[in-house]
């Protein structure tokens, strides 16, 4: 089925708002023309979104990472050390909580706590420190960890998977990011991820989550050494659980990064296949609300282009970020960057919630926060030690 007509037709049914097969889809990403693809994609955005399709979303959060101890020593990662490494560093919760005092002092409303598997961090770990920040900071949103956090947390405290969702999200846990989904198929994730729990029960834990009320968005990591195939699975994996729970909120795709990690950065997708991704993402999950693009590895402008491919939302400005940015990523942002790239893409920018309520519109740019503190007082924050620096570098990712 790669008559042009034949694509055509897929193209027209999709952009229609039709589902899509995993085969459909497979040939659409493989041999579709890009600009088609990008077509259809917004079109059916367009349509989900009729009477704002006009805007495009941001978030403000801090990335506060814990530790970087990890026993599960990802191939792709360069954020982790091995727990009996001297590059092991962990941050007290004094320290985490300055850290979610600057985010709100900051204007951010939403924290991404992550981390490595340590060898020692059981469910009394997250619960005292989502208990601690929720005391103190409840107005912050909780938007952490994922199945792969869960399944290690409750390994230590010899749980069960279910207990260990229950409690911390009664500690304060939101929702779940969604990380370590990386590739959820079973050969690409052996190949990059060995010890880490299977695509099967990644999914498995977040379906878990989804039916006792923790939502949660999804990812995927492109440019592994992944075939086309195999990405499409990834989709179709995500897009079964979806049609039992429908609690994921958004698709995050992002690149691998290559530096600094066992990959030695021997692969990587390029922005074209990022870009068909993105619109593929948006004609087959036809049940996923929010697709993602993320500036922060792929940089400004193919994010810019990725609402054009049926992206609706730009991710956050991060006040701090150490996971993606130890492999690589180089691109910064900060607020009014971020709502000036929205609005040369065409698209009306607006601050989002967790849950994408739009918080402020700027539909005006005589109201934009011209001397945005968030902005010009950053500089950067070291990865390693335990005291906040003052001043936040300001980055963007899922
Ligand atoms: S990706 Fe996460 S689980 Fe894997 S090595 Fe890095 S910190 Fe550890």
């Amino acid at each position: 089925m790669t008559e042009k007509a034949d694509l055509t037709a897929v193209l027209d049914r999709a952009a229609e708002g039709g589902r899509i097969t995993p085969e459909e889809a497979l040939e659409l990403y493989r041999h579709a023309p890009l600009h088609a693809l990008g077509q259809a994609a917004d079109a059916v955005r367009r349509r989900r979104y009729a009477g704002t399709e006009h805007i495009a979303t941001y978030i403000i959060e801090r990335n506060i990472n814990y530790t970087n101890s990890c026993v599960t020593a990802c191939k792709f990662c360069a954020f982790y050390a091995a727990p009996k490494s001297d590059k092991v560093w962990t941050r007290d919760l004094d320290d985490i909580l300055r850290r979610c005092a600057e985010t709100v002092e900051l204007g951010g409303t939403q924290i991404m706590f992550q981390g490595g598997h340590h060898p020692d961090y059981g469910v009394e770990y997250y619960e005292e420190h989502f208990a601690a920040i929720k005391a103190a900071y409840p107005q912050l949103v909780i938007h952490s960890l994922g199945a792969s956090e869960v399944e290690h947390m409750a390994r230590i405290s010899g749980v069960s998977a279910e207990e260990a969702i229950r409690r911390i999200h009664a500690a304060g846990l939101d929702s779940f990011a969604g990380a370590g989904a990386e590739l959820l198929p079973e050969r690409p994730r052996k190949a990059i991820a060995p010890l880490k729990e299977s695509g099967e029960r990644w999914l498995e834990i977040m379906e878990l989550a989804h039916r006792l009320g923790v939502e949660s968005t999804s990812t995927m990591l492109m440019g592994t050494g992944e075939t086309n195939a195999e990405r499409i699975e990834h989709l179709r994996m995500i897009r079964d659980v979806q049609d039992r729970t429908g609690g994921f909120r958004a698709f995050i795709p992002y690149t691998y990064q290559p530096q600094n990690n066992a990959l030695k950065g021997r692969t990587q997708a390029t922005l074209f296949e990022y870009l068909r991704l993105i619109a593929v993402a948006r004609l087959f999950l036809d049940n996923v609300a929010h697709i993602q693009g993320s500036w922060l590895t792929v940089g400004k402008e193919v994010g810019q282009l990725s609402l054009h491919y049926g992206a609706d939302d730009l991710g956050s400005i991060m006040l701090e970020e150490n996971v993606v940015s130890s492999a690589g990523a180089k691109h910064r942002s900060n607020r009014m960057e971020i709502i000036d790239l929205i609005r040369k893409a065409g698209r009306v920018p607006a601050q989002r919630a967790t849950t994408y309520e739009h918080i402020v519109v700027h539909d005006d740019p005589a109201n934009d926060p011209v001397h945005d503190h968030v902005v010009s007082h950053l500089s950067s924050t070291a990865i390693e030690g335990g005291t906040a620096h003052p001043e936040l570098k300001i980055l963007s990712t899922n």
